[in-house]
């Protein structure tokens, strides 16, 4: 069964309004968190191998371990990427604790979780942090910080393999800062050091600000995406195949300092789970093989998949998708393979299948495990010999098609209980790529605020500063368990609703009554899911009190329960299991009771774990 996920509603419930403005003149003395309250965050637990900073695990290991593995990347790799890779493990350490500085430290205001990074980074033993002065205004959304670093150990590192040179080398300390102070803020800001040890200065000055307030960041941020592809919008085979040298001019339109009209299907992420997919979608690009992309719902595979076909050799033929779960049954082989006319009643015209459509391209079959078996024999066929057949027709026709499949099941299993083929599940499990949750990559939250922020602001028209202090913290701290299609639709929403002007608050998130975290279903006269009808904004004043029968027969159904802790599957299978007992176990009167095709209910059935 899935963790309970929190609502968003609930967490937005928690945030109290701390000021969306200060500046580090103004801490109090004594601002929890203190170094002392910081310290106690730390714990040594010898005995089991492991030291704790709350609940993270973290590693003490020798200065120079860091030197030798700096040593080895820049020798292996080049400067360049050497560098991307140290700042976007600093940057993921900086995000990270943030977020659990954040969650120790629930009551404290916006500026002494600001304050509270260098010190925590001085504690972790990287570099001793004095600020000389730093600013923002959530609201504005602006920001602005200038901190000297003393005894750098990066710097003691590089210095002693390489001597003095002409370029700042803290790298991983600057994607710390980096990563602090965007999860803070919930938009990036990007630090870069002025002077630096390295070069010669006697302390190393630091220098934060939003992305698109420096001038010439494309450097930057190039190293803060490993990917050259990601972002960019068009025709990226040339620039793909110019890009080995460390191509940075394609970068996230978002992250630009001169932003050019967002493109959908960009791709944006820093975090070492999404790289690792960036680069085996990169390595399998030219080559001919099938990709199947497993990951959760909303996680990005048609995008991907997209992309996959833009740095192709195909890109400049047809990319076809087609969502198998939305294709009844009955029309799934004339969908793919075409119909010749005559061939059923209301054939009336001869039609091209998707195969057909994708010749020389590349065909996208999402949710291909709910594909009938007789559908997946014919897809097996057509993937063997490269032929197809038109339903009704005799003639054999040739098709290079090159085929991408997605699902959010584990197809292996499907395979092993016979539910799917296992010949078609080789055939397509060639390059598997999996994309993680966006709550694995929290760390992405940030980069993906500021980009779809920027993508609706363009796309509406609007003028927004940015989000709420409450607003970033609650999105920050949220599981999103609809992942980036739901942090999407968010922004999305904010976008729409805030003033001119304005920061997207937390109440531009909640309109119309609606809670948009997880939608909860209620049972329509005949039996099917639909969107529950009474659901409430929170800190509206609303009431638990179910407000029509539906609801009330709702509650009874769920045992009371609070749904809005329920997770999707498990409101789901108790839906099915209501439906199924009322209909004495006829699983095609439950389908269409449903809503669903038979086929469609008997691989939710299937998927469930056995003994259940
Ligand atoms: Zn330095």
């Amino acid at each position: 069964m899935a963790n309970k996920l929190i609502s968003l509603a609930e967490l937005s419930r928690g945030t109290q309004k701390s000021p969306a403005r200060g500046a580090s003149e103004q801490l109090p003395p004594g601002a929890a968190p203190t170094l002392q309250d910081l310290t106690e965050c730390l714990m040594f637990s010898p005995g089991d191998g492991r030291i704790w900073l709350n609940g993270a695990r973290m590693l003490l290991m020798h200065s120079s371990g860091i030197g030798a593995l700096r040593r080895e990347l820049i020798e292996s790799m080049g400067l360049a990427r050497a560098r991307g890779i140290m700042l976007r493990t600093g940057y993921h350490c900086g995000a990270r604790d943030a977020a659990l500085i954040k969650e120790r430290f629930p009551e404290s205001d916006t500026l002494a979780l600001f304050a509270a990074g260098p010190l925590i980074h001085a504690i972790e033993g990287a570099v001793k942090v004095e600020p000389v002065h730093f600013e923002f205004d959530m609201n504005l959304g602006t920001y602005y910080g200038e901190f000297l670093w003393h005894h750098s150990s990066e710097d003691d590192e590089h210095i002693a393999q390489y001597g003095i040179g002409t370029e700042p080398a803290c790298w991983m300390q600057t994607g710390y800062a980096t990563g602090y102070t965007s999860a803070m803020v919930g938009r990036l800001i990007l630090y870069r050091e002025v002077e630096c040890r390295s070069t010669g200065s006697s302390i190393c000055r630091l220098i934060g600000k939003p992305a698109e307030e420096w001038d010439d960041a494309e450097e930057d941020l190039a190293d803060l995406n490993a990917e050259p592809f990601v972002g960019s919008g068009g025709s990226t085979a040339a620039r793909h195949a110019s890009a080995k040298g460390g191509d940075k001019g394609a970068l996230p339109s978002a992250l630009q300092a001169d932003p050019a009209p967002a493109q959908d299907g960009e791709m944006v992420g820093i975090s070492s789970a999404f790289n690792a997919a960036c680069h085996m979608l990169r390595r399998v690009a030219p080559t001919q093989a099938t990709v199947l992309f497993t990951g959760e719902s909303g996680v990005g595979k048609e995008m991907f998949a997209r992309m996959l076909h833009r740095i192709s050799p195909r890109s400049e033929a047809p990319f076809v998708a087609i969502n198998c779960a939305a294709i009844p049954e009955n029309l799934m082989e004339s969908e793919l393979f075409g119909v010749e006319r005559g061939a059923f009643t209301g054939a009336t015209q001869s039609r091209a299948g998707r195969f057909e459509r994708a010749d020389g391209g590349t065909l996208f079959l999402d949710e291909i495990a709910t594909l009938s078996l007789v559908a997946q024999g014919k897809l097996l066929r057509a993937l063997q010999e490269g032929e197809i057949e038109r339903v009704g027709g005799s003639r054999t026709l040739k098709v290079d098609v090159r085929v991408v499949a997605a699902t959010n099941v584990d197809l292996r299993a499907a395979a092993q209980r016979g539910e799917f083929r296992e010949d078609l599940f080789f055939r397509l499990n060639v390059f598997p790529i999996h994309l993680p949750p966006l709550r694995e990559r929290k760390e992405d939250i940030p980069l993906l605020m500021t980009h779809f922020l920027h993508r609706f602001t363009q796309r509406h028209g609007r003028q927004l500063s940015g989000f709420t202090p409450r607003t970033a913290d609650t999105l920050l701290a949220y599981d999103f368990p609809g992942n980036i299609r739901e942090l999407q639709n968010l922004v999305e929403r904010g976008v729409i609703s805030a003033p001119d002007g304005g920061a997207i608050d937390l109440s531009h998130l909640f309109t119309s009554g609606e809670r948009l975290a997880q939608p909860m279903f209620s049972i329509g006269v005949r039996g099917q899911l639909a969107a529950a009808p009474n659901d409430q904004a929170p800190g509206a004043g609303a009431t638990s009190e179910p407000a029509s029968a539906d609801n009330q027969a709702l509650q009874a159904l769920f045992g009371g329960k609070d749904l809005r802790r329920l997770s999707l599957q498990e409101i789901e299978d108790t839906m099915i299991d209501h439906c199924l007992a009322e209909v004495k176990g006829n699983v095609s009167e439950a389908a269409r009771r449903l809503g669903l095709t038979r086929a469609q209910l008997s691989y939710r059935l299937s998927r469930r774990p056995a003994g259940e």
